[in-house]
């Protein structure tokens, strides 16, 4: 299986940003791994020109569960298609706690995602109160059973298993939390999808930087990364690529 790094940029990045995908195309030209980066809606089609031809991928954060009609505001999959992107983030837990996703919204969206040819990178997570209580397996079994269409492949789906916790606060699970919830996401989608589960990239996200990637990547089960803050910089994210590449 190809892993997979990648970068949420989240409400950041102006045109000018742009620059760091200029440098990040010059430092890994042909990673060993895929590279995706989900900018602003903003952000998306531009990236997407900027990536033609290399080994950059580019995604939206959300997109609505509808594929067009009255919704002002809101995006679908078909125009993040036909703005150039391959995947669509869906259910991340700034989404779930800003706007109230339900897992159920997630799943309709991923069923949209795919209609519309994209990769859903689907979020799963426990909260810090979740964790604290022993809940971390139920929680994140729940959202994964909810949050999925039948129908996902090794193509079409990749999983996210964030902490609510450890995003953007500098704070990881240790290596074995980790490598739990990633062993029991393999389980549950192996007993779901059958030998397919097995060609699924599983994520880990939350406060992935360079000095701790590779001891994550070097997991059983860890396909990768979702990548917030250190995604905005070309050096940070590029050493997460390269880190994953050696992997
Ligand atoms: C994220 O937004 O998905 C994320 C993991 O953020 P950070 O890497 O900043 O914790």
């Amino acid at each position: 299986m190809r892993k997979l790094a990648a970068g949420n940029w989240k409400m950041n990045g102006m045109a000018a940003s742009l620059s760091e995908v200029t440098a990040l195309l010059a430092a890994h030209p042909a990673p060993g791994c895929e590279m995706l980066l989900c900018p602003p809606a903003t952000l998306v089609a531009a990236m997407a020109a900027q990536a033609r031809g290399s080994a950059l991928q580019v995604g939206g954060q959300d997109c609505h569960a509808k594929l067009s009609g009255a919704h002002t505001g809101d995006i679908s999959a078909a125009m993040l298609a036909d703005a150039g992107a391959s995947h669509v983030i869906l259910g991340h837990s700034e989404r779930r706690a800003d706007h109230g996703e339900s897992d159920e919204d997630v799943r309709m969206k991923t069923g949209a995602a795919w209609a519309a040819g994209l990769v859903a990178v689907v979020c799963v997570g426990e909260t810090e109160a979740q964790r604290d209580a022993g809940q971390t397996l139920a929680v994140v079994g729940a959202q994964l059973k909810a949050s999925l269409p039948e129908g996902a492949t090794a193509a079409n789906l990749v999983i996210a298993y964030e902490p609510v916790w450890a995003i953007g606060t500098g704070r990881t699970p240790t290596l074995a939390e980790i490598a739990e919830v990633h062993g029991f996401l393999r389980a549950e989608l192996t007993a779901r999808f059958g030998a397919e589960a097995g060609g699924m990239r599983l994520l880990y996200g939350g406060s992935v930087k360079p000095s701790n990637a590779t001891e994550i990547f070097a997991l059983a089960d860890v396909d990768g990364a979702l990548v917030g803050g250190a995604s905005l910089k070309a050096a940070d994210f590029g050493a997460i690529v390269a880190a994953l590449s050696a992997a």
